[in-house]
Order: structure tokens, then C-alpha cells, then sequence
């Protein structure tokens, strides 16, 4: 079933004041389509959408996704972004970050089908676990900790499948599944604690960057458009993918690659400052992208140098905004 993208379409972005979800509603408001996001603003900003809020086809719902979805109006797309992605973040609140992902995927799968509405996942590398093959394509099933500190997140990822994948099944729901490998840009948190965030902003003050154990560990890191665009070619492909898709960039790099790129990309002074290794973080990251290449005609198109070339600015501004007296 194809969904025609024009302004006779509304779309909910779950998630929608989130780094990612941001995005994805600027790009439909801008392609004419009614916007609504909805957020409980955990790790979600109001000022990544303030430049919406009083645009006549954005509204805005604070909401929690654990809790039971209504929406006022007709939605034709539904993302479901709403969760938090920096593993401090979801760390922090586990038994949350769980039903976020488990008690979330219900409710949204409840208003898909209530709605006709065809619904993403914003899954993620992470049910890959620690992966005992690179790269990691979809048949993998992954290597993954029931009970670590990143299980919440991990395992709640993988529920989410499941449920997403079971509900296509057993009640027709129309379904796609993004596998999201590490994605960056402008709009992150400064404060979210991602090692693209950290070291930026740490080497634009000159701070010690903080490496997490030797650095030898491997990401594979893909820019904010690249991946708003591989999201929204899942969604609107004509061809049921039916199984999950990874999206991201194959280019894979250690954190001490990165932490080099950082620092010559700035012209920071920092010192690079070795920290213990996280329990249970995964040793490699890389993406085969073969089904989204061949299934969605997509291929990300931005070099992390690139990326890292328009993010810093962003970075640099954000400091700057925070340090600004308050006037009185
Ligand atoms: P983010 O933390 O910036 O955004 C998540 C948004 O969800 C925030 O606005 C937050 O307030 C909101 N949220 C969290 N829990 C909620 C709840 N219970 N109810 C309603 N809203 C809630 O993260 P992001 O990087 O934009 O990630 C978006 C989605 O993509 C997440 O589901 C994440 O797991 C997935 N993902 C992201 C990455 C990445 O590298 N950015 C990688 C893999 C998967
Ligand atoms: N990392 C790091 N320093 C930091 C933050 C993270 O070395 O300040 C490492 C982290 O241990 C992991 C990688 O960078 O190996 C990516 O971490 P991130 O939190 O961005 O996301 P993850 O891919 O682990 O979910």
C-alpha cells in the first residue's frame, strides 16, 4: 500500500522534540504535511521545535507514550522515535527506558491500527548486542546481555521488534523496522553524553577528552540528513521491506580515530584522558547496508568528515548560548 506524501497527510512523530525526531518533523512541515509531535521531554528539548510551534499545521502533545496514544486527529504516518538514545540517559531510568520501548510499541501499534496508519520503529544497532560477526546484517540475531547495565535499552529494542513484527502478523498492522547505527549532527544535546557530543564539546573548550577504555572499540557513525532521509525512504518505499532494515553509514572508525578528527577538525589543545571501559559496550559497530541500498535505493552520502565539519559550528553556538549572561 503506497502513502502519497502531500499536505492531505498527517503525520505524528513520537520522540518529535528529540534529536532525530526533530528533524523528521521539519522535514515533513516543510513538505506540507501536518505535524504532530509528541514528547514527554525527558531527553527531548522544546527549543529543538520552537522554530514550529506556531506553525498552523505543527501542534505539539506532552505526553508519555507509556501511557494509552489519542490523538485529535487522523494520522496516516506514524514514527516512533520516543525513547532515549545516550546510554547515561536510558541508564538512568531503566525500568522506565523498558516500558518505554515495550508498554510504547503497544499504544502505538493500538493507534496504527485504530488510525489505518502506517507505523516505523526507530529500532537499533544496539540488538546486535556485542556482535560476534562485522559487519552486522539483518539475518545476525545478535549477542546481547539480559542483564547489563544496557539491557533496559538493548533488550527493550529487541521486545520492540518482536511486538512490531507480531502485530504485522496477527492483526495486518502496516509495519517498518530501522536497525539506527550511530547517527550525529547538529541538534544533539550538548549535554547528552554520546562520544560525538562529548568530544566536541569537550575539545572546543579545551577540556580533556574522554576516551572510554583503550579507544580501540569501533563505530560506525552516520550523519543527521543521511539518516533522516534513509528513515523516510523505509517509510514511504513502495515494496514492504517486511523485515528490519539497517540504516547507517558503513564507514567504521575506532574512538580514538574519532577523537583524532575531533581534535584536528577544531584545532583543540585537549589532551586525550583514558577512562574505564563501560561494562558490556560493544566492541565493533558496522552496518551492511546491501538490503537498504538494494530496497530503498539509499546510501549514505555524507563523510564523517564532512558531517563533523557542520556539526562543530553547531556545537561552538550552542556553548556560546550557554554561557551568555542572563540579562536582567
Ligand atoms: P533523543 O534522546 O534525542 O530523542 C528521544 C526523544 O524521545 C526525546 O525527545 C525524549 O524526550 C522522548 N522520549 C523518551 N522517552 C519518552 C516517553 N516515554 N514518552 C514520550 N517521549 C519520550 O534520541 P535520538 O537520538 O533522537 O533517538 C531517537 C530514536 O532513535 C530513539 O528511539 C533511539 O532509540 C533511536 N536510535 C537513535 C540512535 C542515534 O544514534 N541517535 C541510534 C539507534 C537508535
Ligand atoms: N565513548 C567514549 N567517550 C565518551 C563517550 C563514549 O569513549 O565520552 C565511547 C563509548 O564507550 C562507546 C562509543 O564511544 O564505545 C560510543 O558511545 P556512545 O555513548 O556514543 O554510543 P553507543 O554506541 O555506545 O550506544
Amino acid at each position: 500500500m503506497e502513502r502519497i506524501l502531500d499536505n492531505q497527510h498527517s503525520v505524528l512523530i513520537t520522540g518529535g522534540a528529540g534529536f532525530l525526531g526533530s528533524r523528521l518533523c521539519k522535514k515533513y512541515i516543510d513538505q506540507g504535511s501536518q505535524v504532530i509531535c509528541l514528547d514527554n521531554l525527558s531527553t527531548g528539548r522544546l527549543g529543538n521545535i520552537s522554530p514550529l510551534l506556531n506553525h498552523p499545521r505543527f501542534s505539539f502533545l506532552k505526553h508519555d507514550v507509556t501511557q494509552p496514544v489519542q490523538i485529535p486527529k487522523q494520522v496516516s504516518l506514524i514514527y516512533n522515535m520516543a525513547c532515549p538514545a545516550s546510554p547515561p540517559k536510558y541508564q538512568a531510568n531503566p525500568i522506565h527506558t523498558m516500558k518505554t520501548n515495550v508498554q510504547g510499541a503497544l499504544n502505538l501499534l493500538d493507534l496504527a491500527l485504530e488510525h489505518d496508519a502506517r507505523i516505523l520503529q526507530a529500532s537499533t544497532s544496539e540488538i546486535y548486542g556485542d556482535p560476534d560477526i562485522s559487519p552486522q546484517r539483518e539475518s545476525y540475531h545478535g549477542n546481547v546481555n539480559t542483564v547489563g547495565p544496557r539491557s533496559c535499552y538493548d533488550e527493550g529494542k529487541r521486545a520492540a521488534e518482536t511486538i512490531f513484527h507480531d502485530y504485522r502478523d496477527f492483526h495486518g498492522a502496516d509495519i517498518r523496522i530501522a536497525r539506527i547505527f550511530n547517527a550525529y549532527g547538529p541538534g544533539m544535546d550538548p549535554k547528552d553524553g554520546r562520544v560525538v557530543s562529548n568530544f566536541i564539546t569537550q575539545a572546543l573548550q579545551n577540556k580533556p577528552i574522554t576516551v572510554y577504555g583503550d579507544g580501540s572499540q569501533t563505530r560506525s557513525f552516520c550523519f543527521l540528513e543521511d539518516m533522516v532521509e534513509g528513515l523516510m525512504a523505509l517509510m514511504h518505499c513502495d515494496a514492504d521491506p517486511g523485515d528490519p532494515v539497517n540504516i547507517g553509514n558503513p564507514d567504521e572508525f575506532t574512538v580514538a580515530e574519532l577523537a583524532g578528527l575531533v581534535l584536528a577538525q577544531t584545532g583543540s589543545k585537549s589532551d586525550l584522558s583514558f577512562r574505564a571501559l563501560p561494562q558490556d559496550d560493544p566492541r565493533r559497530r558496522r552496518p551492511d547496508i546491501s538490503v537498504a541500498q538494494s530496497t530503498l535505493g539509499w546510501s549514505p552520502k555524507v563523510s564523517l568528515r564532512q558531517g563533523l565539519d557542520t556539526t562543530i559550528p553547531y556545537f561552538k553556538a550552542e556553548i556560546a548560548c550557554a554561557r551568555k549572561p542572563i540579562a536582567h
